[in-house]
Protein backbone atom coordinates (compact mmCIF):
# COMPACT_ATOMS: atom_id res chain seq x y z
CA UNK A 1 0.00 0.00 0.00
CA UNK A 2 1.47 3.29 -0.88
CA UNK A 3 0.57 6.42 1.06
CA UNK A 4 0.27 8.82 -2.32
CA UNK A 5 -0.27 7.52 -5.98
CA UNK A 6 -0.22 10.56 -8.30
CA UNK A 7 -1.61 9.72 -11.72
CA UNK A 8 0.61 12.13 -14.53
CA UNK A 9 4.79 12.77 -14.76
CA UNK A 10 4.41 16.11 -16.34
CA UNK A 11 5.88 18.93 -13.93
CA UNK A 12 3.58 18.87 -12.07
CA UNK A 13 3.61 15.55 -11.29
CA UNK A 14 7.06 15.17 -11.16
CA UNK A 15 7.13 18.31 -8.73
CA UNK A 16 4.47 16.59 -6.31
CA UNK A 17 6.89 13.37 -6.56
CA UNK A 18 9.59 15.47 -5.87
CA UNK A 19 8.40 17.54 -2.57
CA UNK A 20 6.90 14.17 -1.31
CA UNK A 21 10.02 12.41 -1.56
CA UNK A 22 11.07 14.69 1.50
CA UNK A 23 9.31 12.95 4.19
CA UNK A 24 9.08 9.43 5.57
CA UNK A 25 6.35 7.81 3.58
CA UNK A 26 5.85 5.90 0.09
CA UNK A 27 4.98 7.15 -3.20
CA UNK A 28 4.21 6.29 -6.69
CA UNK A 29 3.81 7.84 -10.11
CA UNK A 30 1.91 6.39 -12.70
CA UNK A 31 2.69 7.71 -16.56
CA UNK A 32 0.70 6.52 -19.24
CA UNK A 33 3.43 7.49 -21.75
CA UNK A 34 6.88 5.66 -22.35
CA UNK A 35 8.71 8.61 -20.46
CA UNK A 36 8.60 11.54 -18.46
CA UNK A 37 8.01 14.89 -19.11
CA UNK A 38 6.57 13.55 -22.34
CA UNK A 39 3.19 15.42 -22.37
CA UNK A 40 2.80 19.57 -22.14
CA UNK A 41 5.50 19.73 -19.99
CA UNK A 42 7.68 19.18 -23.69
CA UNK A 43 5.98 21.78 -25.41
CA UNK A 44 5.36 25.26 -24.20
CA UNK A 45 7.03 28.47 -24.20
CA UNK A 46 9.96 27.28 -21.61
CA UNK A 47 9.31 30.48 -20.08
CA UNK A 48 9.27 30.89 -15.68
CA UNK A 49 6.88 34.08 -16.53
CA UNK A 50 7.53 36.80 -14.08
CA UNK A 51 4.31 36.78 -13.11
CA UNK A 52 2.58 40.58 -14.43
CA UNK A 53 -0.16 38.97 -16.28
CA UNK A 54 -2.33 36.78 -14.13
CA UNK A 55 -5.59 38.11 -12.25
CA UNK A 56 -4.95 39.38 -9.45
CA UNK A 57 -6.28 37.29 -6.65
CA UNK A 58 -5.87 34.12 -8.06
CA UNK A 59 -4.49 30.98 -7.15
CA UNK A 60 -2.04 31.72 -10.52
CA UNK A 61 -0.87 35.09 -9.40
CA UNK A 62 0.32 33.38 -5.85
CA UNK A 63 1.56 30.57 -7.63
CA UNK A 64 3.84 31.61 -10.20
CA UNK A 65 5.32 34.73 -8.50
CA UNK A 66 6.63 31.72 -5.41
CA UNK A 67 7.27 29.30 -8.06
CA UNK A 68 9.65 31.16 -9.72
CA UNK A 69 11.29 32.15 -7.02
CA UNK A 70 11.61 28.31 -5.74
CA UNK A 71 12.94 27.30 -9.43
CA UNK A 72 15.84 29.57 -9.17
CA UNK A 73 17.19 27.41 -5.62
CA UNK A 74 15.53 23.79 -7.26
CA UNK A 75 17.80 24.38 -10.71
CA UNK A 76 20.99 24.96 -8.96
CA UNK A 77 20.68 22.15 -6.61
CA UNK A 78 19.48 19.58 -9.27
CA UNK A 79 21.60 21.38 -12.08
CA UNK A 80 18.63 22.51 -14.82
CA UNK A 81 19.70 24.67 -17.57
CA UNK A 82 17.66 28.15 -16.72
CA UNK A 83 18.93 31.69 -17.93
CA UNK A 84 17.33 34.97 -16.22
CA UNK A 85 16.36 37.33 -19.08
CA UNK A 86 14.59 40.27 -18.98
CA UNK A 87 10.79 40.06 -20.69
CA UNK A 88 9.27 43.01 -22.62
CA UNK A 89 5.52 43.67 -23.30
CA UNK A 90 5.55 46.23 -26.55
CA UNK A 91 2.88 48.57 -27.66
CA UNK A 92 2.12 49.98 -31.32
CA UNK A 93 -0.69 52.03 -30.77
CA UNK A 94 -3.22 53.75 -28.44
CA UNK A 95 -5.22 50.90 -27.05
CA UNK A 96 -2.25 48.39 -26.57
CA UNK A 97 -0.35 51.35 -24.96
CA UNK A 98 -3.42 51.38 -22.30
CA UNK A 99 -2.98 47.12 -21.76
CA UNK A 100 0.27 47.89 -20.69
CA UNK A 101 -1.00 50.11 -17.53
CA UNK A 102 -3.56 47.14 -16.85
CA UNK A 103 -0.23 44.47 -16.64
CA UNK A 104 1.49 46.94 -15.06
CA UNK A 105 -0.71 47.62 -12.37
CA UNK A 106 -1.48 43.87 -11.88
CA UNK A 107 2.28 43.26 -11.83
CA UNK A 108 2.54 45.68 -8.91
CA UNK A 109 -0.38 43.34 -7.10
CA UNK A 110 1.08 40.32 -7.82
CA UNK A 111 4.27 41.77 -6.21
CA UNK A 112 6.70 41.26 -9.02
CA UNK A 113 9.95 42.78 -8.59
CA UNK A 114 11.16 45.70 -10.75
CA UNK A 115 8.31 45.87 -13.19
CA UNK A 116 7.69 49.21 -14.96
CA UNK A 117 6.52 50.54 -18.32
CA UNK A 118 9.72 52.02 -20.30
CA UNK A 119 9.35 54.69 -23.65
CA UNK A 120 10.75 53.40 -27.00
CA UNK A 121 14.43 54.63 -26.30
CA UNK A 122 14.85 52.99 -23.82
CA UNK A 123 13.15 50.10 -24.65
CA UNK A 124 15.69 49.92 -27.53
CA UNK A 125 18.61 50.71 -25.45
CA UNK A 126 18.02 47.98 -23.28
CA UNK A 127 17.07 45.13 -26.22
CA UNK A 128 17.75 46.76 -29.59
CA UNK A 129 16.28 44.01 -31.37
CA UNK A 130 12.89 45.10 -30.92
CA UNK A 131 10.66 46.72 -33.65
CA UNK A 132 11.59 50.28 -33.51
CA UNK A 133 8.01 51.26 -34.32
CA UNK A 134 7.15 50.16 -30.90
CA UNK A 135 5.64 53.39 -28.56
CA UNK A 136 6.23 51.58 -25.13
CA UNK A 137 6.98 48.63 -23.55
CA UNK A 138 6.72 47.18 -19.75
CA UNK A 139 9.40 45.87 -18.61
CA UNK A 140 10.12 42.87 -16.47
CA UNK A 141 13.62 41.87 -14.94
CA UNK A 142 12.31 38.73 -13.46
CA UNK A 143 11.52 36.57 -16.19
CA UNK A 144 13.81 33.37 -17.11
CA UNK A 145 14.08 31.14 -19.18
CA UNK A 146 14.63 27.14 -18.50
CA UNK A 147 14.89 23.31 -20.07
CA UNK A 148 11.02 22.38 -19.18
CA UNK A 149 11.89 18.79 -19.74
CA UNK A 150 15.39 18.76 -18.10
CA UNK A 151 12.94 20.80 -15.20
CA UNK A 152 10.57 18.08 -14.89
CA UNK A 153 12.87 15.23 -15.22
CA UNK A 154 15.49 16.27 -12.64
CA UNK A 155 12.50 16.52 -9.86
CA UNK A 156 11.26 13.18 -11.08
CA UNK A 157 15.18 11.74 -10.92
CA UNK A 158 15.35 13.19 -7.46
CA UNK A 159 12.35 11.62 -6.16
CA UNK A 160 13.19 8.17 -7.26
CA UNK A 161 17.03 8.71 -5.55
CA UNK A 162 14.59 9.09 -2.48
CA UNK A 163 12.68 6.31 -2.74
CA UNK A 164 9.98 6.64 -5.10
CA UNK A 165 8.82 4.61 -7.54
CA UNK A 166 7.88 6.21 -11.21
CA UNK A 167 5.98 3.88 -13.28
CA UNK A 168 6.22 4.51 -16.90
CA UNK A 169 3.46 2.93 -19.73
CA UNK A 170 1.12 2.71 -16.68
CA UNK A 171 -1.61 4.73 -18.23
CA UNK A 172 -4.90 4.60 -14.97
CA UNK A 173 -7.83 3.40 -16.39
CA UNK A 174 -9.75 2.88 -13.60
CA UNK A 175 -10.08 4.41 -9.44
CA UNK A 176 -11.95 2.35 -7.25
CA UNK A 177 -12.56 3.71 -3.46
CA UNK A 178 -12.96 0.83 -1.54
CA UNK A 179 -15.01 0.27 1.54
CA UNK A 180 -11.49 0.07 3.97
CA UNK A 181 -11.17 3.38 2.58
CA UNK A 182 -8.01 3.33 0.57
CA UNK A 183 -7.91 3.28 -3.21
CA UNK A 184 -7.49 0.09 -5.53
CA UNK A 185 -5.70 2.17 -9.17
CA UNK A 186 -5.86 -0.01 -11.98
CA UNK A 187 -2.88 1.02 -14.27
CA UNK A 188 -1.86 -1.20 -17.03
CA UNK A 189 -2.17 -4.24 -15.71
CA UNK A 190 -1.43 -3.65 -12.32
CA UNK A 191 -3.58 -2.61 -9.62
CA UNK A 192 -2.09 -0.58 -6.99
CA UNK A 193 -3.47 0.58 -3.15
CA UNK A 194 -2.98 3.57 -2.08
CA UNK A 195 -4.19 5.96 1.20
CA UNK A 196 -4.50 9.40 -1.24
CA UNK A 197 -4.33 9.81 -4.97
CA UNK A 198 -3.41 13.08 -6.51
CA UNK A 199 -4.83 13.76 -10.21
CA UNK A 200 -1.72 15.29 -12.38
CA UNK A 201 -2.98 14.65 -15.70
CA UNK A 202 -2.29 17.68 -17.16
CA UNK A 203 -4.68 17.84 -20.87
CA UNK A 204 -6.28 15.00 -19.17
CA UNK A 205 -7.23 15.90 -15.96
CA UNK A 206 -10.64 16.01 -16.12
CA UNK A 207 -10.25 12.52 -17.76
CA UNK A 208 -8.51 10.99 -14.77
CA UNK A 209 -11.35 13.03 -12.37
CA UNK A 210 -14.34 11.28 -13.97
CA UNK A 211 -12.60 7.62 -13.01
CA UNK A 212 -13.94 9.00 -9.35
CA UNK A 213 -17.20 10.03 -10.94
CA UNK A 214 -16.20 13.95 -10.94
CA UNK A 215 -17.90 15.40 -13.99
CA UNK A 216 -17.93 19.35 -13.14
CA UNK A 217 -14.51 19.70 -14.85
CA UNK A 218 -14.67 20.35 -18.71
CA UNK A 219 -11.10 20.35 -20.30
CA UNK A 220 -10.64 22.78 -23.08
CA UNK A 221 -7.98 22.25 -25.85
CA UNK A 222 -6.83 24.67 -27.54
CA UNK A 223 -3.44 24.04 -29.33
CA UNK A 224 -0.43 26.35 -29.92
CA UNK A 225 2.35 26.19 -32.19
CA UNK A 226 6.04 27.22 -32.48
CA UNK A 227 8.87 27.55 -34.57
CA UNK A 228 11.87 26.67 -33.37
CA UNK A 229 15.04 28.65 -35.33
CA UNK A 230 19.09 27.74 -35.69
CA UNK A 231 21.60 29.02 -32.99
CA UNK A 232 22.66 31.63 -35.46
CA UNK A 233 18.87 33.48 -34.52
CA UNK A 234 19.22 32.77 -30.84
CA UNK A 235 21.44 35.87 -30.67
CA UNK A 236 18.87 37.84 -32.24
CA UNK A 237 17.57 39.16 -28.39
CA UNK A 238 18.30 38.65 -25.47
CA UNK A 239 14.74 38.64 -23.48
CA UNK A 240 11.59 37.10 -23.83
CA UNK A 241 9.48 39.52 -26.12
CA UNK A 242 5.50 39.48 -25.87
CA UNK A 243 2.79 41.26 -28.01
CA UNK A 244 0.16 43.17 -26.43
CA UNK A 245 -2.63 40.74 -25.45
CA UNK A 246 -5.67 40.96 -28.33
CA UNK A 247 -8.73 42.82 -27.83
CA UNK A 248 -9.95 38.96 -27.01
CA UNK A 249 -7.83 38.83 -24.50
CA UNK A 250 -5.51 36.19 -26.45
CA UNK A 251 -1.82 36.83 -25.16
CA UNK A 252 -0.02 36.37 -28.98
CA UNK A 253 2.49 35.23 -30.54
CA UNK A 254 5.97 35.61 -28.67
CA UNK A 255 9.68 35.61 -29.48
CA UNK A 256 12.46 34.08 -27.04
CA UNK A 257 15.83 33.09 -27.19
CA UNK A 258 15.78 29.17 -25.57
CA UNK A 259 18.88 27.51 -22.94
CA UNK A 260 19.84 25.72 -25.46
CA UNK A 261 20.59 28.80 -27.48
CA UNK A 262 18.09 29.07 -30.46
CA UNK A 263 15.22 30.83 -30.83
CA UNK A 264 11.55 30.23 -30.73
CA UNK A 265 8.50 32.15 -32.35
CA UNK A 266 4.61 30.45 -31.13
CA UNK A 267 2.77 29.72 -30.12
CA UNK A 268 -0.96 30.64 -31.68
CA UNK A 269 -4.13 29.75 -30.52
CA UNK A 270 -7.37 26.91 -32.17
CA UNK A 271 -9.74 24.51 -31.16
CA UNK A 272 -8.35 20.66 -31.32
CA UNK A 273 -10.32 17.72 -30.46
CA UNK A 274 -8.25 16.41 -27.39
CA UNK A 275 -5.02 16.73 -25.74
CA UNK A 276 -3.44 14.09 -27.73
CA UNK A 277 -4.01 16.81 -31.07
CA UNK A 278 -0.47 18.12 -30.88
CA UNK A 279 0.37 17.43 -34.98
CA UNK A 280 1.66 21.20 -36.74
CA UNK A 281 -1.02 22.59 -39.37
CA UNK A 282 0.07 24.54 -42.41
CA UNK A 283 -0.74 27.21 -43.36
CA UNK A 284 -2.10 28.21 -39.57
CA UNK A 285 2.02 27.75 -38.70
CA UNK A 286 3.23 29.91 -41.27
CA UNK A 287 1.09 32.87 -40.29
CA UNK A 288 3.14 32.66 -36.86
CA UNK A 289 6.46 34.25 -39.40
CA UNK A 290 4.00 37.06 -39.98
CA UNK A 291 3.63 37.94 -35.95
CA UNK A 292 7.18 37.49 -35.13
CA UNK A 293 8.36 39.91 -37.64
CA UNK A 294 5.86 42.60 -35.73
CA UNK A 295 8.11 41.93 -32.82
CA UNK A 296 11.37 41.30 -34.01
CA UNK A 297 11.82 42.13 -37.73
CA UNK A 298 15.70 40.74 -37.91
CA UNK A 299 14.15 37.31 -37.71
CA UNK A 300 15.44 35.19 -40.81
CA UNK A 301 12.65 32.15 -41.00
CA UNK A 302 14.96 30.38 -43.58
CA UNK A 303 16.91 29.33 -40.46
CA UNK A 304 13.58 26.89 -39.18
CA UNK A 305 15.05 24.03 -37.70
CA UNK A 306 11.86 22.46 -36.07
CA UNK A 307 8.38 22.79 -35.09
CA UNK A 308 6.23 21.74 -32.85
CA UNK A 309 2.68 22.59 -31.01
CA UNK A 310 1.21 21.73 -27.62
CA UNK A 311 -2.45 21.57 -26.23
CA UNK A 312 -3.03 23.82 -23.03
CA UNK A 313 -4.43 22.24 -20.48
CA UNK A 314 -7.05 24.46 -19.36
CA UNK A 315 -10.70 23.76 -17.63
CA UNK A 316 -13.97 26.28 -17.63
CA UNK A 317 -12.53 27.13 -14.42
CA UNK A 318 -10.32 30.21 -15.16
CA UNK A 319 -7.90 29.45 -12.26
CA UNK A 320 -5.63 26.64 -11.31
CA UNK A 321 -7.81 24.08 -9.86
CA UNK A 322 -6.15 22.86 -6.48
CA UNK A 323 -8.35 21.26 -4.09
CA UNK A 324 -9.08 18.33 -2.08
CA UNK A 325 -12.45 16.59 -4.20
CA UNK A 326 -15.70 17.44 -2.56
CA UNK A 327 -17.33 14.17 -3.91
CA UNK A 328 -14.10 12.33 -3.21
CA UNK A 329 -12.36 13.10 0.10
CA UNK A 330 -8.25 11.86 -0.02
CA UNK A 331 -8.37 12.90 -3.68
CA UNK A 332 -7.02 15.70 -4.68
CA UNK A 333 -7.14 17.34 -8.03
CA UNK A 334 -4.04 19.51 -9.32
CA UNK A 335 -6.11 20.34 -12.43
CA UNK A 336 -6.56 23.17 -15.32
CA UNK A 337 -2.96 23.79 -15.27
CA UNK A 338 -2.58 25.92 -17.97
CA UNK A 339 0.41 28.60 -18.67
CA UNK A 340 1.49 29.79 -15.91
CA UNK A 341 1.79 25.79 -14.91
CA UNK A 342 5.97 25.35 -15.48
CA UNK A 343 6.71 28.98 -13.98
CA UNK A 344 4.34 27.47 -10.77
CA UNK A 345 4.94 23.57 -10.24
CA UNK A 346 7.04 23.94 -7.76
CA UNK A 347 4.46 25.78 -5.60
CA UNK A 348 1.87 23.99 -6.99
CA UNK A 349 3.17 21.20 -5.12
CA UNK A 350 3.92 22.53 -1.82
CA UNK A 351 0.15 23.75 -2.35
CA UNK A 352 -0.92 20.04 -2.89
CA UNK A 353 1.30 18.70 -0.15
CA UNK A 354 -0.44 21.34 2.28
CA UNK A 355 -3.78 19.81 0.74
CA UNK A 356 -2.96 16.08 1.59
CA UNK A 357 -1.59 17.06 5.49
CA UNK A 358 -4.88 18.77 5.88
CA UNK A 359 -6.66 15.09 4.94
CA UNK A 360 -4.79 13.44 7.30
CA UNK A 361 -1.59 12.36 5.88
CA UNK A 362 1.50 13.16 8.44
CA UNK A 363 4.70 14.75 6.77
CA UNK A 364 7.79 13.83 8.88
CA UNK A 365 10.75 15.25 7.36
CA UNK A 366 13.32 12.47 6.16
CA UNK A 367 16.78 12.74 7.54
CA UNK A 368 18.68 11.89 4.71
CA UNK A 369 17.00 13.72 2.07
CA UNK A 370 19.27 13.94 -1.31
CA UNK A 371 18.19 16.75 -2.84
CA UNK A 372 21.52 17.23 -5.27
CA UNK A 373 22.10 16.40 -8.81
CA UNK A 374 24.78 16.86 -11.29
CA UNK A 375 25.24 15.56 -14.94
CA UNK A 376 28.09 16.07 -17.18
CA UNK A 377 28.03 18.47 -20.40
CA UNK A 378 31.06 17.75 -22.41
CA UNK A 379 31.06 20.93 -24.01
CA UNK A 380 30.47 22.91 -21.22
CA UNK A 381 33.88 21.40 -19.79
CA UNK A 382 37.28 23.09 -20.62
CA UNK A 383 39.58 21.66 -22.22
CA UNK A 384 41.65 20.34 -19.04
CA UNK A 385 38.85 19.18 -17.92
CA UNK A 386 37.77 17.71 -21.33
CA UNK A 387 40.91 15.44 -21.02
CA UNK A 388 40.86 14.55 -17.75
CA UNK A 389 37.26 12.98 -17.97
CA UNK A 390 38.23 11.03 -21.29
CA UNK A 391 41.64 9.51 -19.60
CA UNK A 392 39.04 8.44 -16.95
CA UNK A 393 36.50 7.22 -19.41
CA UNK A 394 37.20 7.16 -23.48
CA UNK A 395 33.31 6.80 -24.00
CA UNK A 396 34.02 11.02 -23.15
CA UNK A 397 36.50 10.98 -26.63
CA UNK A 398 33.77 9.87 -29.13
CA UNK A 399 31.37 12.63 -30.61
CA UNK A 400 28.05 11.33 -31.02
CA UNK A 401 25.80 14.34 -31.86
CA UNK A 402 28.47 16.44 -33.97
CA UNK A 403 26.05 19.18 -33.66
CA UNK A 404 25.54 19.83 -30.20
CA UNK A 405 28.80 17.82 -29.25
CA UNK A 406 26.98 15.20 -26.82
CA UNK A 407 29.66 12.15 -26.03
CA UNK A 408 28.84 8.51 -25.89
CA UNK A 409 30.07 9.16 -22.11
CA UNK A 410 26.87 11.11 -21.78
CA UNK A 411 24.81 9.24 -23.60
CA UNK A 412 25.82 6.14 -21.57
CA UNK A 413 25.45 7.90 -18.45
CA UNK A 414 22.10 9.21 -18.88
CA UNK A 415 20.46 5.65 -19.86
CA UNK A 416 21.87 4.21 -16.56
CA UNK A 417 20.17 7.11 -14.30
CA UNK A 418 17.51 6.56 -12.06
CA UNK A 419 14.33 6.70 -14.72
CA UNK A 420 15.62 5.09 -17.90
CA UNK A 421 15.27 6.28 -20.86
CA UNK A 422 14.17 3.91 -23.52
CA UNK A 423 13.66 5.81 -26.89
CA UNK A 424 16.02 7.90 -29.20
CA UNK A 425 13.62 11.34 -28.34
CA UNK A 426 13.99 10.40 -24.68
CA UNK A 427 17.83 10.21 -24.92
CA UNK A 428 17.27 14.09 -26.52
CA UNK A 429 15.82 15.12 -23.63
CA UNK A 430 18.52 13.88 -21.48
CA UNK A 431 21.17 15.50 -23.23
CA UNK A 432 20.49 17.08 -26.40
CA UNK A 433 21.97 14.82 -28.90
CA UNK A 434 19.85 15.40 -31.58
CA UNK A 435 18.69 18.96 -30.50
CA UNK A 436 20.70 20.70 -33.17
CA UNK A 437 20.22 22.02 -36.67
CA UNK A 438 20.20 18.38 -38.53
CA UNK A 439 17.34 17.04 -35.95
CA UNK A 440 19.33 14.15 -35.18
CA UNK A 441 19.94 13.10 -38.99
CA UNK A 442 23.36 12.17 -38.51
CA UNK A 443 23.66 10.38 -34.66
CA UNK A 444 20.16 9.42 -34.86
CA UNK A 445 21.07 5.88 -36.07
CA UNK A 446 24.23 6.16 -33.41
CA UNK A 447 22.08 6.74 -30.65
CA UNK A 448 19.85 4.08 -31.45
CA UNK A 449 22.80 1.27 -31.58
CA UNK A 450 23.86 2.91 -28.08
CA UNK A 451 20.38 2.22 -26.63
CA UNK A 452 19.92 -1.22 -27.98
CA UNK A 453 23.14 -1.76 -26.70
CA UNK A 454 22.60 -0.29 -22.97
CA UNK A 455 19.80 -1.23 -22.71
CA UNK A 456 20.50 -5.37 -23.94
CA UNK A 457 17.39 -5.53 -26.75
CA UNK A 458 17.24 -6.15 -30.76
CA UNK A 459 17.71 -2.84 -32.51
CA UNK A 460 13.96 -3.34 -33.76
CA UNK A 461 12.50 -2.87 -30.52
CA UNK A 462 14.25 0.91 -29.75
CA UNK A 463 10.95 3.69 -30.65
CA UNK A 464 11.71 6.99 -31.75
CA UNK A 465 9.46 8.65 -28.88
CA UNK A 466 6.02 7.09 -27.99
CA UNK A 467 4.53 3.42 -28.13
CA UNK A 468 4.27 2.58 -31.51
CA UNK A 469 6.73 4.63 -33.17
CA UNK A 470 9.32 1.73 -34.56
CA UNK A 471 12.24 3.01 -36.55
CA UNK A 472 13.08 -0.11 -37.68
CA UNK A 473 9.94 -2.99 -39.32
CA UNK A 474 11.95 -5.99 -40.26
CA UNK A 475 15.58 -6.89 -40.91
CA UNK A 476 16.63 -6.42 -44.60
CA UNK A 477 19.96 -9.72 -44.35
CA UNK A 478 21.76 -11.64 -41.85
CA UNK A 479 18.43 -11.47 -39.84
CA UNK A 480 20.35 -13.86 -37.30
CA UNK A 481 22.67 -11.20 -36.48
CA UNK A 482 20.14 -9.02 -35.13
CA UNK A 483 20.02 -10.01 -31.80
CA UNK A 484 20.19 -9.97 -28.21
C1 LIG B 1 1.42 26.44 -25.92
C2 LIG B 1 1.76 26.44 -24.47
C3 LIG B 1 2.67 27.37 -23.93
C4 LIG B 1 2.97 27.38 -22.58
N1 LIG B 1 3.94 28.23 -22.13
C5 LIG B 1 4.24 28.24 -20.80
C6 LIG B 1 5.28 29.05 -20.30
O1 LIG B 1 6.02 29.67 -21.04
N2 LIG B 1 5.46 29.11 -18.96
C7 LIG B 1 4.68 28.44 -18.09
O2 LIG B 1 4.85 28.60 -16.90
N3 LIG B 1 3.75 27.58 -18.54
C8 LIG B 1 3.52 27.45 -19.87
N4 LIG B 1 2.58 26.58 -20.36
C9 LIG B 1 1.87 25.72 -19.41
C10 LIG B 1 2.72 24.55 -18.96
O3 LIG B 1 3.37 23.92 -20.05
C11 LIG B 1 1.81 23.56 -18.27
O4 LIG B 1 1.11 24.25 -17.25
C12 LIG B 1 2.54 22.42 -17.62
O5 LIG B 1 3.47 21.82 -18.49
C13 LIG B 1 1.52 21.39 -17.19
O6 LIG B 1 2.21 20.33 -16.59
P1 LIG B 1 1.40 19.06 -16.15
O7 LIG B 1 2.35 18.20 -15.41
O8 LIG B 1 0.14 19.48 -15.46
O9 LIG B 1 0.93 18.42 -17.52
P2 LIG B 1 1.70 17.40 -18.48
O10 LIG B 1 3.10 17.77 -18.72
O11 LIG B 1 0.85 17.18 -19.68
O12 LIG B 1 1.73 16.10 -17.59
C14 LIG B 1 0.56 15.33 -17.39
C15 LIG B 1 0.96 13.90 -17.55
O13 LIG B 1 -0.12 13.07 -17.19
C16 LIG B 1 -0.09 11.94 -18.00
N5 LIG B 1 -1.40 11.32 -17.95
C17 LIG B 1 -2.57 11.81 -18.41
N6 LIG B 1 -3.56 10.95 -18.17
C18 LIG B 1 -3.01 9.89 -17.54
C19 LIG B 1 -3.53 8.65 -17.06
N7 LIG B 1 -4.81 8.34 -17.15
N8 LIG B 1 -2.66 7.78 -16.49
C20 LIG B 1 -1.34 8.07 -16.37
N9 LIG B 1 -0.80 9.21 -16.83
C21 LIG B 1 -1.63 10.12 -17.40
C22 LIG B 1 0.29 12.48 -19.36
O14 LIG B 1 0.84 11.47 -20.20
C23 LIG B 1 1.29 13.56 -18.99
O15 LIG B 1 2.62 13.11 -19.05
C24 LIG B 1 2.30 26.49 -21.71
C25 LIG B 1 1.42 25.54 -22.23
C26 LIG B 1 1.17 25.49 -23.60
C27 LIG B 1 0.32 24.43 -24.16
Amino acid sequence: MYDVLIVGCGVVGAAMAYELSRYDLSVCVCERSNDVANGVTKANSAILHAGFDCPVGSLEARLNVEGVRLAKEICEKLDVERREIPSFVIAFNERERKELDALYERGIANGVPGVRIVGPEEALALEPGLNPKLIAALYAPSSAIINPWEYAIAMAETAVTNGAEVRLCSPVTAIEKVPEGHFKVTAGTDVYEAKYVVNAGGAFSADVYRLVGGNDLKQTNFCGQYYVLDKNQGKLINSVIFPCPDEHGFKGVLVAPTVHGNLIVGPDSYVVENGDCVATVSPLLEELQEHGHRSVPGIDFRQIIHEYAGVRPNTQIPDFVIEESRICPHFINLAGIKSPGLSSAPAIAKEGAKLLEGCGLVLNEKKNFIDKRKRIKFRELSREEQEKIISQNPLYGRVICRCETVTEGEIVEAIHRPIQPRTIDAIKRRCNAGMGRCQGGFCGPRVHEILARELNVSPMDILMDEQGTFLLTSPIKEADDYGA
